[in-house]
């Protein structure tokens, strides 16, 4: 460092910026309520608190949008109002009777309107409002919105006088018992806003709208902006600049300025995410890792030359350049995502011998007992001798598969976990149990990871970082929930993508339909008709329930019910139904969902009787859901009733049926995933979703787009549109990203790939771009923080 140490730190000497304490901007009294309540504390805290919408001046709110139980803020004109005395019925005279003591006396009703639709807002023991805001008096009104009667309602709104709306011009003395002061409290006066574009900040108890925006100028006045990002790249992409862009956000001269200056604060959270993540690719690719090329008289040749089917072009494609991968010295990152059905399994074993043939150990990573019970099974049968390792008569080569479930008998554990620590066993497949401290292997070589969906990505982290002594090992996570672009970009940034798209030849397809059951009741009797058809030909059915169900307390129906009752995570996620997040108003009053424990007894009562009925659910005991799959993939078991336990994964080539039912308690990506159970073999296979919501409804509109594309993507892509932003991210588990405030992945499609390849360039192919580029990697560090944050508070 030189001695000019004003050049080093610009900002101490040039006075506020983003750093600046509100305390010091704002005084003690204002800072501390913004800290208390919203959890600002410096200038940058404040300026990043983004205003959720924007009024017109003189433009009503629309009405019609407002939700219960959620806080708003509308601009609305008054219609009429209306006075009463609370309590006994003649007030002039005599002692009160019922009124209350010290309670409401007085209530004023004002009616508010848009011009189409009309609220009602309460007011309690304010007498005053007759003459401040008489009819045709145009105000912010904000607070909660409830039902009244069924009608919307805000009750004790606080009220906000636009600048020159006269709305005291005649009776302009306070009415009789109020003090004059009172008028500055109860009707604030929110600033004038060139433009007249008004910015209405996210409403918590306490904090009005005018401190907010008043506070915000303040601050905007006060504080030096210095923009991280460099000039070239604004000018490039035709970015404005960032005290221009927080200015503008805050306080709009007009629409222009208001859409620069998102795009640029959008461009700027993909920014500092790309560069999170291209720096961990760079990070990624500087780790060195035991190369493992293909040897020509490995097990991976003897396997390939017994493959009972020829891989498709994409299984050999993808194939090759994983083979590359593993064999460089470098760890792997490949996210191979596939459709349902596309043959992954056969992929991720392929890559598993190549690391077994280097002389080191492979993991299957599994998300439910179930698959991974599964994967075990089926690896033993697909190896043949060859996984008979340890076995008498096996071949000299023969390696050992070891399953390691949660719910293992410690005999059983503990055998399997000196198999994994000696390296006797050279494939593992198990679940989150793979993930616990005892764990340790012995050669660790390669991390496959099936139905990465179901996993959170810090789990994923930590196998890889399972390296005390060793190199980190290569990675393959797979998933057969196609991942949209922009999620795929962000959420699975440091992976490189590969992607199986054609499914293998001879693969019948399957035809989904719609059940609407409240139209067409008689359309059930056809659906069970259709299941003992489909047993009558030798073949097998799915019935699947969104909810596991609890017969022991009818008296606590509902999901919620049963997941509160001490079950572990990985239970949890084994039955749940993906709640699609936009039906309807009267959500509460829906029934609970049908259950697994309740259907299958009238099944098997009613119109299937007879039939050899199974039932499998996430609260049964491991020993019990693995003898059902067994008896299931055996054909000792007509139909099987469970819980979503079955998406992912489960291969039973026999089974050709699925019904559905509450089918629209789904998500979209998640139907799709459950009837890529059937059509697996040679027979058709069909799906029938059974739904009561009404035609019209967004249920009845995502079940006929699942019912008419069998293209995983496409169908992921209209989910997505489909979902409220919150829920992409969850649904992606990205809830790590808590520093996008003002990006969508919905919509911003193009902001993301442009920042990516601007992080990409801005770090340089060595890496150390941001060592020159201090703001820049600011933004990044922020990124991490936050996501550390996360990472702390979910435990
Ligand atoms: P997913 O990608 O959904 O995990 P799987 O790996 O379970 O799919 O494969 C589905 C079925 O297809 C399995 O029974 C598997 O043996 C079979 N399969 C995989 N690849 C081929 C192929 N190239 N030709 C024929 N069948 C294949
Ligand atoms: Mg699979």
């Amino acid at each position: 460092m030189t001695s000019g140490g004003g050049r080093d730190r610009p900002e101490e000497q040039q006075g506020p910026h983003l750093g600046t304490s509100l305390t010091a901007l704002l005084g003690a009294r204002t800072a501390a309520k913004l800290r208390d309540k919203l959890d600002l504390v410096t200038a940058g805290d404040l300026l990043r608190c983004y205003p959720r919408k924007y009024e017109q001046r003189g433009r009503m709110t629309d009405l019609r949008n407002l939700v219960v139980d959620e806080r708003a803020t509308v601009q609305a004109e008054v219609v009429s109002i209306d006075q009463r005395k609370l309590g006994s019925g003649d007030s002039r005279s005599g002692p009160r009777r019922g009124g209350a003591r010290g309670g409401p006396r007085h209530l004023t009703r004002m009616t508010i309107t848009d011009g189409t639709t009309t609220i009602t807002c309460s007011f309690f023991n304010q007498p005053f409002w007759a003459s401040r805001l008489p009819p045709g008096s145009v105000a912010l009104f904000s607070g909660k919105v409830t039902r009244f009667r069924n009608a919307l309602q805000m009750t004790s709104p606080a009220v906000m006088l636009l600048p020159g709306e006269a709305a005291v011009p005649v009776a302009g003395l306070p009415a009789p018992g109020t003090a004059a002061g009172d008028l500055d409290r109860d009707l604030e006066t929110v600033e004038s806003f060139a433009g007249g574009i008004i910015p209405v900040y996210p409403l918590v108890e306490g904090i009005t709208q005018p401190v907010l925006q008043r506070s915000v100028r303040v601050v905007l006045d006060a504080v030096r902006i210095v923009d991280p990002v460099p000039e070239v790249l604004l000018a490039t992409r035709g970015l404005t600049d960032l005290p221009a862009a927080l200015r503008h956000i805050h306080r709009p001269a007009d629409g222009d300025h208001l859409e620069q200056a998102r795009r640029r604060l959008r461009y700027d959270e993909a920014l500092a995410v790309q560069l999170v993540l291209a720096q961990r690719r760079a990070r990624a690719r500087e780790y060195p890792a035991e190369p493992c090329p293909v040897v020509p008289d490995g097990l991976l040749a003897e396997f390939d030359a017994d493959l009972p089917f020829q891989l498709t072009r994409g299984q050999r494609a993808v194939g090759e350049t994983i083979a590359r991968d593993l064999a460089t010295i470098h760890p792997m990152n490949r996210l191979l995502q596939g459709e349902v059905g596309s043959g992954k399994t056969v992929v991720a074993l392929r890559a598993m011998l190549q690391v077994l043939d280097a002389g080191r150990q492979a993991v299957l990573l599994a998300p439910t007992e179930v698959l991974a019970a599964q994967h075990a099974r089926s690896l033993r049968n697909t190896l043949g001798p060859l996984g008979r390792g340890g076995e008498l008569g096996a071949p000299p080569r023969a390696t050992k598969i070891t399953l390691l479930t949660g719910s293992q008998s410690t005999a059983v554990r503990r055998a399997a976990l000196l198999d994994i620590a000696s390296g006797q066993a050279g494939i593992v497949v198990g679940t989150h149990a793979l993930l616990s401290e005892g764990v340790v292997f012995n050669q660790l070589g390669l991390v496959v990871v099936d139905e990465q969906h179901r996993f959170g990505v810090e789990q994923r982290d930590r196998l890889r970082t399972r390296h005390p002594d060793g190199n980190p090992p290569h990675l393959l996570v797979m998933t057969a929930t196609p991942i949209p672009r922009t999620v795929a970009m962000t959420v699975y940034g440091d992976l490189e993508t590969s992607v199986l798209d054609e499914l293998p030849a001879g693969r019948s397809p399957i035809s989904s339909t719609v059940v609407p059951v409240a139209e067409k009741p008689g359309w059930l009797e056809r659906v069970w008709a259709r299941v003992r058809e489909e047993v009558a030909a030798g073949h097998q059915v799915f019935v699947v329930c969104p909810r596991i169900g609890e017969t022991e307390s009818a008296d606590r129906p509902g999901g919620a019910a049963v997941r509160s009752r001490g079950r572990s995570a990985a239970d949890r996620d084994e039955d749940g139904a993906d709640e699609p997040d936009d039906d309807g108003p009267d959500e509460q009053e829906r029934r609970p969902p049908l259950a697994v424990v309740d259907i299958a007894p009238m099944l098997a009562d009613g119109p299937l009787v007879g039939l050899r009925l199974g039932v499998l659910h996430g609260r049964m005991p491991a020993a019990d859901k693995d003898a059902v799959m067994r008896a299931f993939a055996a054909g000792d078991v007509d139909v099987l009733v469970s819980t979503t336990v079955i998406e992912v994964g489960v291969d039973v080539p026999n089974a050709t049926a699925m019904v559905i039912l509450d089918a629209e308690r789904f998500g979209m990506s998640q139907l799709h995933q459950l009837r890529g159970r059937v059509g697996r073999g040679a027979a058709a296979g069909v799906c029938l979703l059974v739904t009561e919501a009404p035609d019209g409804s967004s249920g009845r509109r995502r079940l006929a787009a699942v019912a008419a594309s069998a293209d995983g993507f496409q169908l992921a892509e209209a989910d997505l549109q489909l979902r409220r932003e919150g829920n992409v991210l969850g649904t992606a588990q990205a809830g790590r990203w808590t520093a996008l405030r003002q990006l969508s992945l919905i919509r911003d499609r193009e902001i993301i790939e442009q920042a990516r390849v601007d992080a990409t360039e801005v770090l340089g192919a060595d890496g150390t771009g941001l060592d020159h580029a201090p703001g820049l990697a600011a933004m990044a560090s922020e990124v991490i923080a936050a996501e550390q944050q996360e990472y702390l508070e979910k435990g």
